[in-house]
């Protein structure tokens, strides 16, 4: 299964629930532009290399495109277009005056030094130029990069000539380069409250309840230690250096100590096991946390909880979810559950543009109680018409796109 398949089934899936207007659906169905380039960079050990990068920029009906930037081999333009179209109905979803877009190099960060990778990451950025822009569209990270390589971009953006210092047009920066705080911990913590108000909603006590979470990256982190605070347990975790297991609680602030030290689980010591056993292990929760298709059939067939809480983008595919559904197994979305990421980029977006910085606990707050309120409606959208949170997520942003087109009298 490829992802495109994936989103355009989640659309049409969603669309026939609540009958959304045809022109609208062949609109949204299909990226705006499509942009790729190759560009050389020479590498610290002299050799130069030639590196293939894409962006996306999928609908800009509800304001910027807007969406992150993917350091990682698997990276195509037909990764990065459903991605991008994930984000048009993130933001619709969150109404957030974003469109979506997205791009990628398709390359392994970790086999470069910083060097190569400032280089790699101004390269990209001056490829980006003539695309980007504050009000036009603006990245952020996602696998594979991070705040430093953001600044990096956004330096370079800003050298090649805007009239003005434009550090709206990057988000994700670092907090001495216009960042937000918050920021970095956004979409772990977004996860998190995702996870606490189902349990409101179903009157569940999180207390001692158990996870498992595949990926302990800035989104695998950051949820797991805000989860752990509610007084779960963490009991399995992966990476792409494999998994680890401990069925009374894995010692989350070691864990996490140890991503710290040494950026992967690689070495930790504890129950090596596989990603079957991982997918398989009893639990209440199971997050992933790291790629797209994950879970297919035989994952769907094999777990063992109540909820998945998609912090990924696009981790279960179609027939996954048909037998979760059959299962009564609870998803939460990915373009409701790892929504975090891009309010809180929204909230550095205003910050940048007035100037005024606001605290940390303000800026949780302000997410906390935006993802509360699309949470609930998404809740009551489900209950309002029998189906799935991932079919009511898609039924208001499809909403929200379709009144924008026809109060703008586009389409008609
Ligand atoms: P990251 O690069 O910081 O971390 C990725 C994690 O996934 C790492 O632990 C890595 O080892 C693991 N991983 C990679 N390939 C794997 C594999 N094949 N098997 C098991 N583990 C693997 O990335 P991130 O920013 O945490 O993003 C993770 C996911 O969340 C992605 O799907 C991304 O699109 C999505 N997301 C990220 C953000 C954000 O703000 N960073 C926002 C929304 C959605």
């Amino acid at each position: 299964m490829n992802i495109i398949n994936l989103v355009n089934k989640q659309i049409r899936n969603a669309s026939k629930i609540v009958n959304i207007d045809k022109n609208v659906l062949k609109v949204i169905e299909k990226p705006k532009h499509l942009i790729s380039f190759n560009f050389p960079v020479k590498l610290q050990n002299g050799n130069i290399e030639i590196l293939s990068g894409h962006r996306i920029q999928h609908n800009n009906i509800l304001g910027p495109y807007k969406g992150g930037i993917r350091f990682h081999p698997n990276v195509s333009l037909h990764e990065c277009s459903s991605l991008a179209s994930w984000m048009t109905f993130k933001c619709a979803l969150q109404e957030i005056p974003y469109g979506g877009g997205k791009g990628g190099l398709a390359i392994d960060p970790s086999k470069y030094n910083e060097e190569d990778l400032e280089n790699i990451s101004r390269g990209f950025s001056r490829k980006l130029y003539n695309y980007i822009g504050s009000n036009k569209d603006i990245p952020a990270p996602d696998l594979g990069t991070n705040s430093q390589i953001m600044d990096w971009m956004c330096d370079e953006y800003n050298k090649i000539g805007v009239k003005r210092h434009d550090l709206g047009v990057f988000t994700g920066k670092s907090l001495n380069y216009g960042g937000s705080l918050g920021r970095k911990e956004a979409t772990g913590r977004g996860v998190a409250l995702s996870v606490l108000e189902w349990s409101r909603i179903n009157k569940i006590d999180l207390n001692h309840k158990t996870f498992i979470i595949q990926g302990i990256g800035n989104v695998g982190y950051h949820a797991s230690k805000i989860l752990s605070s509610y007084g779960m347990k963490m009991i399995s975790v992966g990476d792409h250096t494999g998994y680890i297991r401990n069925m009374d609680g894995l010692d989350i602030s070691d864990v996490l100590n140890h991503v710290d030290n040494y950026k992967t689980l690689e070495n930790y010591n504890e129950e090596k096991i596989t990603k079957d056993d991982f997918f398989s292990t009893k639990c209440d929760i199971i997050i992933p946390a790291a790629m797209e298709l994950q879970i297919t059939e035989k994952e769907a067939s094999n777990v063992e909880c109540s909820l998945i809480v998609e912090a990924a983008n696009g981790p279960i595919d179609n027939k996954a979810d048909v037998i979760l559904k059959e299962r009564k197994i609870t998803v939460i979305p990915d373009i409701l559950a790892n929504s975090g990421g891009v309010l809180v980029s929204y909230f550095e977006w205003l910050q940048n543009q007035t100037n005024e910085y606001l605290e940390e606990d303000e800026i949780n707050h302000k997410l906390e109680k935006k993802m509360n309120k699309t949470i609930h409606k998404v809740f009551n959208v489900s209950k309002q018409y029998h189906c799935t949170l991932r079919e009511a997520s898609y039924i208001i942003a499809l909403q929200k796109l379709e009144n924008t087109y026809k109060s703008r009298g586009i389409l008609s």
